[in-house]
């Protein structure tokens, strides 16, 4: 690249960010507002513990990392740990049997397994400090509906939707373009969703991560009913799902922290 003038040098590591990023689970804008919205709520003894693993460095600050591994082949048998495909439209008696069933390591089982690993202090430290990389970034993935989707359409990346009439897909939408669009940095928009009284935000953390894993997957269920195989997508669907898009973070956010406190306990 040394002969490129520095515009074409810098528009050609812009582009390589927005191919990268499409590969990308909620994008790096809506894993940083979990961190950073989780990063308020810690205990004094889960602060404590962080700070032993990452230092000063924030929630915010690493919340990405579990994307970026995956460019190393070697990493390939982790890819299953960042989400669950189930069927639509499950009660949620019989969605939660399903979720535990799932064959392998996947989201759920692998967010039990690193709250362990966080709350076992006779592992070495690097281990539990990638544990905390990834309980970061999966309690993200978790609040991101279509994480949490449908196996056919591999959590909507197999549904076309054209954005303000850009072609992408449903899954991309909602990890990147849904929030981009709101033009925020991940510090606004953690700060303006994070502006509700101490019960709300417990109301918003309460119940066990069965039923966050329900909770995901019944917004997926809406967003497939309004998002069809070529939909075209734009004003109207901000209206009607900009709601559900900063609740997600926000719970993420705060149940990031939750789960944290808990695992430190
Ligand atoms: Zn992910």
């Amino acid at each position: 690249m040394q002969k490129l003038p520095l515009f074409a040098r810098s528009l050609f590591l812009i582009l390589a960010l927005v191919v990268a990023q499409s590969a990308f689970s909620w994008g790096l804008i809506g894993h940083r507002v979990v961190g950073r919205i989780a990063q308020s709520h810690l205990s004094k003894k889960a602060k404590k513990e962080i700070k032993k693993l990452i230092g000063s460095e924030s929630l915010a600050w690493w919340a990405n990392w579990p994307d970026f591994i995956k460019s190393d082949s070697t990493n390939k048998i982790k890819d299953p740990w960042h989400y669950v495909d189930l069927p639509g439209h499950m009660p949620k008696d019989s969605f939660i049997a399903a979720l535990k069933l799932l064959p392998g390591k996947n989201l759920y089982t692998q967010i039990i397994e690193m709250k362990k690993q966080l709350g076992d202090y006779s592992l070495p430290v690097t281990q539990r400090r990638e544990a905390l990389y990834w309980m970061i970034h999966m309690i993200g993935d978790l609040h991101q509906p279509l994480h949490v989707g449908r196996d056919e359409d591999q959590g909507g990346n197999k549904i076309t939707v054209y954005w303000f009439g850009q072609k992408t897909n449903l899954h991309s939408l909602w990890d990147t373009k849904f929030i981009e669009s709101q033009s925020f940095s991940y510090s606004e928009y953690a700060s303006e969703l994070d502006i509700r009284s101490r019960e709300e935000n417990e109301a918003l953390s309460a119940g066990t991560l069965e039923d966050w894993f329900a909770d995901s997957h019944e917004a997926s269920d809406r967003i497939y009913d309004a998002s069809p195989d070529e939909a075209k997508l734009g004003y109207q669907y901000i209206y009607q799902f900009k709601d559900l898009l900063d609740t997600q973070l926000h719970k993420g956010g705060l149940r990031l922290a939750k789960i944290l406190n808990e695992a430190f306990d």
